[in-house]
């Protein structure tokens, strides 16, 4: 797994030096936000409450997490009685092993594949390229990302929503080697030719689940382009990859949870295309795999059951917390440095790949619990945020300089003597940096804090002194 995590810091100061980034983040600032907003007015207007449609999808979550391993037992059992293999992968080397030793059973030259995040986890793609295999992404989003060298994606529902329509239009032109088109239309029409002899000719299949079903053996995929139904339905072999955390008890808990997911992700009150599919193609069907197989993967997962971060389970991969997040909105997804970003990215990555390696997500954020109050399953991401940047601080993993710091200022502030004079102190000087002025352009002793933008001056003096002044005390 590539970690690129600790640098947070340097790489949202690169993606807030980039314009033309920063430009097409403020064109699509706020419309998810705002669809999702509409949809819930929406909804209220059939009669429906959407605060009662995520406590009970809450509810649903926690009853999975609580059992978990009976439900996967029951989903094996189901999805086997259907004609598919459920195998199980500890991590993501051995998921990649697995599906590489599928492709290599039948035979495989090319797989096609629908959005899938456990993929991107386990770089499942490398692995089958270093096979031999050619995977193809054929959601939209991610074929774009694909053919602009394998690029990462930087939103888990809208893959590319950091790149603008120019620089798209220029890429197909030099990748399809056709005609420069600045019609999205046209665009679209023109990777779906070439996607089509793609699906025509993929020995494979590769998708990912939004959700498993116990009771059936099912798996339940929703896509806006219906590249999913291609994927999972055209080639012989299907493989479905995803995490064991996705397991839902029941069909009524699936479309619970389907008229909550749309609604958090793009606004729909559904998605252009749901897929449950059941087990393999069966006598008299006209289409469907010969073979399927479902990898489910823990990759860490387990570890996180049951712990203070067990909420963080619950997720259903909506993407709305980083829709709603001022950090996200301002750096992109690019800058968290692995596979999740915004909110729910700076409590998975490190609980993933090792707190020690991702020291600066949990701080990339503001804890202004918007992502909270937008999570369709009610997961308190500010809460588990500020638990791991506990735990930093528990594990000695903060910087020396901020635990000094940090010491220092909790010796000061238990003796109020002491503070009552720091805090004078520190508005004078505060007070001489900035000459006289609103603001100042460089602070002394951290002149991070300045480096793009100014502090403002004190306005007077200390709280201290006001309150004595006012109650004459
Ligand atoms: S944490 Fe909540 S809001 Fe964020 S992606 Fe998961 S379900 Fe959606």
């Amino acid at each position: 797994m590539e970690i690129k995590s600790m640098h947070f810091k340097s790489r949202a100061a690169a993606q807030l030096a980039n314009t033309g980034l920063q430009s097409t983040l403020k064109k699509v600032k706020g419309k998810f936000v705002d669809k999702r907003r509409d949809a819930i007015a929406d909804y209220a207007g059939q009669g429906g409450d959407f605060e009662d449609l995520r406590e009970a999808g809450r509810e649903v979550r926690n009853r999975v997490l609580a059992d978990l391993d009976l439900w996967l037992e029951m989903f094996e059992s189901k999805a086997t009685a259907r004609g598919a293999t459920v195998l199980w992968a500890k991590d993501d080397a051995e998921a990649c092993r697995i599906i590489v030793d599928i492709a290599k059973k039948h035979g495989v030259k090319k797989a096609t594949k629908s959005k899938s995040m456990v993929s991107e986890e386990a770089g499942l793609n490398r692995a089958l390229e270093a096979a031999g295999i050619q995977p193809v992404e054929t959601d939209l989003g991610e074929y774009i990302l694909q053919i602009n060298d394998n690029e990462a994606p930087s939103h888990i529902i809208a893959p590319v929503v950091h790149k603008s329509k120019e620089e798209i239009s220029d890429l197909f032109a030099r990748v399809h080697k056709k005609p420069r088109l600045t019609d999205i239309g046209e665009m679209t029409r023109e990777a779906r030719e070439v996607l089509r002899s793609h699906f025509l000719s993929a020995d494979m299949g590769i998708s990912g689940g939004n959700f498993i079903v116990a009771e059936t053996g099912s798996v339940a995929i929703v896509t806006n382009e219906g590249n999913g139904r291609m994927v999972t339905t055209v080639p012989k072999v299907h493989v479905v990859l995803t995490g064991i955390e996705k397991v839902v008890p029941t069909l009524e808990d699936l479309t619970l949870l389907l008229r909550l997911l749309p609604r958090s992700a793009t606004g729909q009150s559904i998605s252009n295309y749901v897929s449950v599919l059941t087990g393999i193609r069966g006598a008299g069907d006209l289409d469907g795999p010969e073979h399927m197989y479902y990898v489910l993967v823990d990759n860490g997962r387990s570890n996180i059951l049951g712990s203070e971060f067990n909420a963080m389970l619950c997720c259903i991969r909506c993407g709305a917390c980083m829709n709603h997040c001022p950090v996200y909105q301002t750096v992109g997804g690019h800058a968290y440095g692995w596979v999740y970003p915004g909110p729910m990215g700076s409590v998975l990555t490190p609980l993933y790949v090792g707190i020690e390696n991702a020291l600066d997500l949990p701080h990339a954020a503001t804890l202004c619990n918007q992502c909270g109050v937008a999570c369709p399953v009610k997961i308190p991401l500010p809460e588990l945020l500020r638990t791991l940047r506990e735990q930093q601080v528990e594990r000695n993993l903060r910087p020396l300089g901020e635990r000094l710091a940090l010491k220092a200022w909790a010796w000061v502030a238990a003796r109020p003597a002491l503070y009552h004079l720091g805090t004078r102190f520190a508005v004078r000087y505060l007070n001489w940096l900035a000459g006289g002025k609103k603001s100042i352009p460089v602070l002394g002793a951290a002149p991070e804090w300045t480096s793009g933008r100014d502090f403002p001056a004190p306005q007077g003096r200390t709280f201290r002194e006001l309150y004595a002044k006012r109650s004459g005390k």
